[in-house]
């Protein structure tokens, strides 16, 4: 399934290494085609190349809307070559057939987002080069389809090796080529979305994705620029790595809804987990944020997905490519930290341009069996009038910045959750478990283990504050905390035993406060 290179079809407006490709290509013996602006720049470079105009027999005309758009070029795409029928067409009709198509798009994202005007954008949508892309994907059995220069090597690899291009390749290039299609006509939908400034959510942008939760379940993204949401991750842009998948999705979410809560604070930094959060941290630098979220939980960290509240510099960008990262999303990266991460092909980078706004309306669905649960969005946050100190002993600043801190992690955390924090970073944190006791064991638990790895003198849960998304219904959970070195509490209170757990905050020396607010989260 070799499939020899005697003809190739070059069209490409980003030009990048296409001399050089069309040197080597020329070398191997192969026939270049190609259209205005391609040729003239393989011409300059002094190689043979024949116009697709000569091939047609029409002139590239109206602005160049019409080069390729003829039978000539894609019945030589799409003609199955052992087919005797089809062979007869190209016979009567004198259409060569062609092996290779080299083709990018015209700068369509680019063109919109240097705020060109509307016709600009237009002229900017690419018409026959999607059409050639889609014709010699479908063909892969008998064409090599490239829409990314990094695959030049690739395909000149095999031509110096075996003289054709290999079924394997052809296949793979064929479904990266596919989504090429799909982005470049996802980005035109959302722009006529935007210009129209549609309320309804009747087209939203659709995204299949690889598949679901687990292999076996099927999956999509739905977005609208409709829904007036910018800075999601719908809109983000990717610079690089793979598409993202169903669970990155989620977790990248997960990562960006808590690190919008810290739009307003100094640099903070949030490393997920299966939607958990395993570290959270604020502090002077961006930089030193990571470092901290990161000690939490050195092991969690691995393949996580992490969010920022800010714009990456270089000193961050090391810090985080020092292990393996899935997904980073934040507002923006400088030129040095997208140099750094450019390294690390498989990394995920997103840019939103912003934050989410935490505080925003919105619904939640989830499917029952028989029918579907719907909740508005919890954008309940802390105020101070909220608070109530119910222990003897009244919490210190320093404890009650940490108590607020916690709090908003611990809103973030799966239930039953339990979050111990030291000056504005997560020292421990306990989720998803089915009691309280066992949330607030696990934290202190993997605090200890971190200062063990760490080498500290002890945990961070020592003089830290502890917050409970929901009230301690007895003294248990609570007194485990004190365990862990925890000195205030924070949580909602209600429990018909709340008497009996202040009275063991009191006993504990313990300061503790009452928000009147729960935050489950299943
Ligand atoms: P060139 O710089 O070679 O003149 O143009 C290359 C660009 O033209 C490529 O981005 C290719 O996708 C695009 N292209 C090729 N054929 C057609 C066509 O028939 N119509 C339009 N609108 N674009 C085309």
């Amino acid at each position: 399934d070799t499939v020899p290179v005697t003809r190739a079809l070059l069209s490409v407006s980003d030009k990048t290494g296409i001399v050089d490709l069309a040197r080597s290509l020329a070398a191997a013996g192969v026939e270049l085609v190609s259209t205005g602006g391609t040729a003239k720049a393989i011409r300059d470079a002094g190689l043979p190349v024949k116009d697709v105009s000569e091939l047609t027999g029409f002139p590239e005309m109206m602005d160049g809307r019409v080069k390729t758009l003829h039978p000539t070029v894609h019945g030589g795409l799409l003609a199955v070559r052992d087919d005797p029928a089809h062979v007869a067409a190209m016979m009567e009709h004198a259409i060569g057939a062609i092996d290779l198509v080299v083709v990018n798009l015209y700068p369509f994202v680019k063109t919109m987002e240097s705020g060109a005007d509307a016709d600009t954008v237009i002229e900017n949508i690419d018409i026959g080069g999607p059409a050639m892309v889609r014709s010699a994907a479908k063909n892969h059995a008998w064409v090599a389809i490239v829409t990314d220069p990094a695959d030049y090597a690739v395909v000149l690899d095999e031509l110096s090796q075996g003289g054709g291009t290999t079924m394997t390749t052809r296949r793979r290039l064929a479904g990266k080529a596919y989504m090429h299609t799909a982005m470049y006509d996802g980005a035109i939908a959302g722009w006529f979305h935007r210009q129209s400034g549609e309320t309804n959510q009747d087209m939203p942008d659709v995204v299949e994705l690889r598949y679901g939760e687990n292999p076996h379940q099927t999956a999509r993204v739905l977005s609208s620029a409709s829904w007036n949401l910018p800075a999601g991750l719908p809109q983000a842009r990717q610079v690089q790595g793979k598409a993202l998948s169903y669970n990155n999705y989620n977790d990248a979410d997960a990562a960006l809804e808590l690190v919008a809560e810290f739009r307003d604070a100094g640099p903070t930094v949030v490393i997920v987990k299966h939607a958990n959060p395993c570290g959270v941290a604020t502090a002077t630098t961006l930089a030193d944020a990571y470092d901290a979220a990161f000690a939490c939980d050195t092991v969690s960290a691995f393949g996580g997905i992490i969010a920022l509240n800010r714009s990456i510099d270089a000193a961050t960008a090391r810090a985080i490519t020092g292990i393996f990262t899935e997904v980073v999303v934040a507002p923006g990266a400088d030129e040095e930290a997208l140099a750094i991460f450019a390294a690390k092909k498989n990394l995920r980078l997103l840019l939103t341009d912003g934050l989410p706004d935490s505080m925003r309306e919105g619904e939640l669905h989830k499917e029952i069996v028989g029918g579907v649960l719907v909740q508005s969005r919890d954008n309940g946050r802390l105020t101070d009038d909220m608070l109530r100190v119910v222990t003897r002993r009244a919490p210190t600043e320093r404890e009650l910045a940490d108590c607020r801190f916690a709090w908003t992690v611990a809103k973030h955390v799966k239930s039953n959750a339990i979050v111990y924090a030291r000056d504005g970073s997560t020292a421990g944190i306990g989720a998803g478990q089915m009691n309280r006791l066992e949330s607030a064991r696990i934290a202190a638990w993997k605090a200890k283990d971190a200062a063990d790895k760490a080498g500290w003198s002890e945990a961070r849960t020592t003089g830290s504050a502890v917050a409970s998304d929901a009230f301690f219904p007895f003294a248990d959970g609570l007194m485990a905390a004190v365990e862990a070195g925890a000195t205030a509490v924070i949580q909602p209170g209600g429990s018909i035993r709340d008497d009996e757990v202040i009275a063991a905050a009191d006993a504990a020396g313990l300061a503790m406060v009452f928000t009147g607010m729960r935050h489950f989260r299943h």
